[in-house]
């Protein structure tokens, strides 16, 4: 599933690419990904308009669009886009899983890839961002936060420390690769109480994701299964992992064997000799 680094890499490149064009038609084949509003107003909301700017909030894709409205692009388990110079044909259509396609004023496209087909897509006619309401329950950037912040949120939360990293209430990006790495950089146990870290602990935690996020994001994200760049690239961060999907093998710390548990039902890794 995208987390920060890869939602943020989508978002660079479609900086690159797709910012200020014209939307001058719409192809959608699969309408349980269109959340918000129906399946024909995101359609004729999204037809004539320009993207003016595209941000990333959380996991979420939001593009600005002109005169009106935000298109929202939350990718789930295996959405992905991908920036295409020709018109995406029926081979094309079924061999990547394209669920949506968009084309530009100039010739080029814009498609929505989604294997497992759980993520949204919503238009909402809003003239700012702070208007979608559920956009407000989201947390933190942890790559814009201080530890100050961190230490606040985290204060008295009885949450597993796995679990409390994942919730996107308190800090937003964080999934379930990027959290079983930073407990592993922080030596920190993920069944332990999130509110029960010491401020060390806390410290190298907070500390641990800034820097892995920061190292992703040059990677270009971590590519296991699905995920992809806007080019179809895949991102080498796979190349950095220490414990993610490796049960059985040595800690790169302690040789200690790294075992794989389920922790609110998302398999997490560890090595419990390092991270007792
Ligand atoms: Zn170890």
């Amino acid at each position: 599933m995208p987390e920060l680094p890869e939602v943020e890499t989508m978002v660079r490149g479609l900086l690159s690419r797709v910012k200020g064009k014209q939307i001058t038609d719409l192809w959608a084949d699969e309408k349980k990904l269109i959340h918000h509003p129906s399946f024909r107003l995101f359609k004729e909301s999204l037809i004539g308009q320009q993207i003016t700017n595209i941000e990333r909030r959380g996991k979420i894709i939001i593009f600005h669009l002109q005169p009106k409205g935000f298109w929202l692009a939350h990718p789930k388990m295996t959405g992905h886009f991908l920036f295409l110079e020709s018109k995406p044909d029926d081979d094309f259509i079924k061999e990547k899983s394209v669920h949506l396609s968009l084309s530009f004023s100039d010739k080029t496209f814009l498609a929505w890839s989604d294997q497992r087909k759980f993520s949204r897509l919503e238009y909402w006619s809003v003239d700012d961002i702070a208007q979608i309401p559920w956009l407000r329950q989201l947390g933190l950037e942890p790559l814009k936060m201080s530890f100050a912040e961190f230490n606040q949120l985290i204060e008295g939360r009885r949450q597993r420390i796995k679990s409390w990293l994942m919730d996107q209430r308190f800090i937003v990006g964080v999934g379930n690769i990027y959290a079983s790495e930073v407990l592993w950089l922080a030596q920190v146990n993920p069944e332990r109480p999130a509110g029960d870290l010491s401020s060390n602990e806390r410290k190298k935690i907070f500390q641990g994701l800034q820097k892995m996020f920061k190292k992703a994001i040059i990677k270009k994200g971590t590519s296991l299964l699905e995920y992809r760049d806007i080019e179809d690239q895949k991102g080498e961060y796979a190349n950095y992992l220490q414990v993610y999907g490796r049960k059985g093998q040595p800690c790169p710390r302690c040789q200690g064997e790294i075992v794989r548990k389920m922790i609110g039902s998302r398999s997490t890794y560890y090595c419990p000799q390092c991270q007792p």
